[in-house]
């Protein structure tokens, strides 16, 4: 999947910010965040969206997503975390390879969307 841009990132053809990684995982901070934090955790292997991650990835991802979400309200300070995942064109999906957003989120915070 040469043409996947997150599948690029796992190649390491990209750069990418990663905060955390295991067997079947990856999370790293999104190039364009919607507040302090905001990560995005992706399977290893390529799946285009929630209707074709396997279990096992989807069960990884969820982890992973707690994990980083866990460590933005114990180091980052945030107040809340909103996971997220879009799921095709209509659903403002961009990039197609399976991903969860983690968003922390903050009382005060003046560009809350
Ligand atoms: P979607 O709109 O598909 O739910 O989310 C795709 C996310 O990927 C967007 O928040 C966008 O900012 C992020 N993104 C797109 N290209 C790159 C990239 O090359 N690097 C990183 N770190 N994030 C990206
Ligand atoms: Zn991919």
């Amino acid at each position: 999947m040469s043409d996947c841009v997150f599948c690029r990132i796992i190649a390491g053809e990209l750069p990418s910010s990663v905060v955390h990684e295991d067997e079947r995982t990856i999370a790293f901070m999104d190039i364009n965040p919607a507040s302090h934090g905001h990560a995005l955790v992706i399977p290893k292997t390529h799946s285009r969206d929630l209707l074709e991650v396997g279990p096992d990835d989807l069960a990884a991802c969820t982890s992973a997503a707690q994990m980083v979400a866990t460590r933005a309200v114990e180091r980052l300070g945030a107040d809340g975390v909103n996971l997220l995942n879009c799921c095709g064109v209509d659903a403002w999906q961009t990039v197609f390879h399976f991903h969860i957003h983690v968003v922390p989120r903050y009382r005060d915070d003046p560009e809350r969307d």
